[in-house]
């Protein structure tokens, strides 16, 4: 979601402060801003769109500022304009401040604090924090004291950075609920919500904790917590280049991510996969194991692109891991009265770790005292850390907003995941095997299907102009219909649906008409022959079929309108397959329609708010 980027030390802030925002902008915003110190005096510039915007505002690069901090917004409380965007000022302009995350009782203390004779300048939630700040710092006289006076009166979420020429030398920041970390340099710190913003300057990161307010200098930081105790957290070392984070000479994110399944799939079975042995070996839940293959009831947790991760994973476990699963939306989960068992796993799926929802619902599932284990990409992120027990699908950063290589590591990881359940139960050493084989074998066949981006291009050249668009599949590919339907909603607002091509008869069929293009995912699986079905009912009432088909049918050309051929492989793995094709028309598609598609409007990749 928004992006936090913080510097002292004795390099100049303003370039620091503005590649660390280009490397996050890939978080979604709608405006951004900076404020650094100079000659002990506050600067702020802020603009509405883009980090380039911002940069056309700053006079003068040159200056000598060496702390800072700089903010990406992506609206909560208050349209996208320059006077919300952060930092916000106190009303002596000695003051400024950035935030991730809503105040939620924001409106009680504007009231108080207006009745003070505060004046409030934006229609942000964020700007009382920093008006609270100012009444607290009156009395203490210490930045430190007043933030922590401050962060008492807030209920919500946050991840704030404060500077203040009041006391120069120092950067404050404190988080509940969003993330932020401290990059640990020689002679230097910098304070951001995502690795990547800091990643071309040192590896040394300190995740911060829920309830952490640290205390940052050039050469020292002191963290301590709401109640002042002191606190020690250890100095880890990322594992991450920066070309990983940079595009390689693909035009988009996406389209990079989407060339780099066949490596990124592989990445999430390296060393997991025994093939001799039919099994796999997952490190993070070795300890777990027993109590997997115990479960009465498995539930599995996300939101959006991982919900339908998950989705997948319910037929695959209850298939061959025989554990009944549900798949609950996070948001839902923790607003009801969910009733979980002793003997009830849950599993929180989200690539970025941060997922608000799924965060909120981790932590509901932990009071109701059910285990939790969570699957997520980035590595050392709050459900990562929240959770018992883990995965990581090690797909690499994935900066395009919509989900595209995470999602087929998350299918891979669901899928080692049900061979060793199943292992330990009825699922067969040479089945076991089979899937193991089929598992390592998904890479090439994953190449197989980008080779043909141009024929997928070539179809999207001519639906572009569509209104609407269907997405049918049915068993393992029904939720493939789903993801398919949102990559397109996503990134060209179109508006699409996914549904079970079983269930168009009881609605969707009244949308079809000769302008209405419908993507079948209709390979050779259990339910081919219904499907078959599906689409005549389709075609006769002159609907546009595009079909994504398996490589040795030789009859579906006769009656589909497009087909793109994916290569067979087993049922359960087949949405690693299938979804491909779908990835690439919703790219092409935006693409002829001139969008882009690496931040979509009104979208954010890392959702840290509910
Ligand atoms: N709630 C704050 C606002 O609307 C911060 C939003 C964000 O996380 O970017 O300004």
């Amino acid at each position: 979601m928004c992006g936090i980027i913080g510097y002292i030390g004795n390099r100049k802030v303003i370039p620091i402060l503005l590649s660390g925002l280009k490397r996050l902008e890939y978080r979604g915003y709608d405006s951004a801003g900076v404020g650094y110190l100079v000659n002990k005096k506050l600067n702020v510039f802020k603009a509405a769109g883009k980090i380039s915007e911002l940069e056309n505002t700053i006079p003068d690069f040159e200056e000598e500022t060496f702390i800072g901090i700089g903010h990406t917004r992506w609206s909560t409380h208050g349209a996208p304009t320059t006077l919300n965007a952060h930092p916000h000022l106190n009303g002596s302009g000695n003051i400024a401040l950035i935030h991730n995350g809503i105040i939620e009782n924001y409106l009680t203390l504007k009231v108080k604090l207006k009745d003070l004779g505060y004046q409030f300048k934006s229609e942000t939630d964020t700007e009382v924090i920093v008006h609270l700040i100012s009444f607290f710092y009156e009395k203490e006289k210490s930045l430190l004291k007043a933030v922590r006076l401050a962060l008492h009166e807030i209920e919500g979420t946050y991840g704030i950075c404060v500077v203040s020429s009041l006391e120069s030398n120092k950067i404050v920041a404190a988080r509940k609920g969003s993330p932020l970390i401290i990059g640990v340099g020689e002679n230097e710190h910098f304070v951001a919500s995502d690795a990547p913003a800091i990643m071309e300057h040192t590896n040394n990161v300190i995740f911060l904790e829920d309830g952490d307010i640290v205390e940052v200098f050039n050469d020292h930081f002191n963290i301590t917590s709401l109640a002042n105790q002191t606190i020690t957290r250890e100095i880890e070392k990322l594992d991450l280049d920066i070309s990983s984070i940079e595009k390689g000479g693909f035009p988009h994110f996406m389209l990079k991510e989407i060339f780099e399944q066949p490596e990124s799939i592989q990445n999430s079975m390296r060393g997991r996969v025994l093939l001799s042995a039919g099994n796999v070996k997952l490190g993070g839940l070795e300890n777990f194991i027993d109590d997997l293959v115990g479960a009465k009831r498995l539930i599995l947790t996300a939101c959006g692109t991982s919900w339908h991760a998950a989705l997948v994973g319910e037929y695959m476990l209850e298939q061959y891991a025989e554990i009944p699963v549900e798949v609950e939306y996070a948001s839902e989960f923790r607003y009801r009265n969910p009733i979980l068992g002793k003997s009830d796993i849950v599993i929180a799926i989200s690539q970025s770790g941060e997922t608000a929802d799924t965060l909120a619902a981790v932590k509901e599932a932990k009071r109701r005292n059910a285990s939790v284990l969570g699957v997520c990409n980035v590595v050392g992120s709050s459900i990562a850390r929240e959770s018992q027990a883990g995965v990581y699908i090690h797909a690499g950063p994935e900066i395009g907003v919509a989900s595209t290589k995470a999602f087929t590591s998350q299918l891979a990881v669901l899928s080692l995941l049900t061979v060793l359940i199943g292992r330990r139960k009825n699922l067969a050493f040479s089945y076991g095997e089979k899937i193991c084989q089929e598992l390592l074998n998904l890479p090439k066949k994953i190449s197989q299907i980008l080779y043909q981006k141009d024929q997928v291009e070539a179809i999207a050249e001519k639906f572009y102009e569509a209104r609407n668009f269907l997405y049918l599949g049915r068993g393992y590919n029904f939720p493939v219909a789903l993801e398919g339907a949102l990559k397109l909603k996503e990134i060209s607002y179109i508006h699409a649906e996914g549904y079970p091509a079983a269930e168009m008869k009881h609605g969707p069929i009244a949308l079809v008409d000769e302008n209405m293009p419908i993507v079948f995912i209709a390979i050779k699986d259990s339910t081919y022959d219904k499907i078959l079905s599906n689409i005549e009912e389709v075609k006769a009432r002159k609907g546009k079929v595009i079909a994504i088909a398996s490589e040795d049918d030789k009859t579906i050309e006769s009656i589909v309108d497009h087909v793109i051929k994916v290569p067979n492989t087993l049922e359960m793995l087949s949405p690693i397959l299938t979804i491909i094709p779908l990835q690439l028309l919703a790219y092409y598609i935006a693409i002829k329609k001139g969008l882009n598609v690496d931040q979509p409007r009104n979208l954010a990749k890392s959702v840290t708010v509910e």
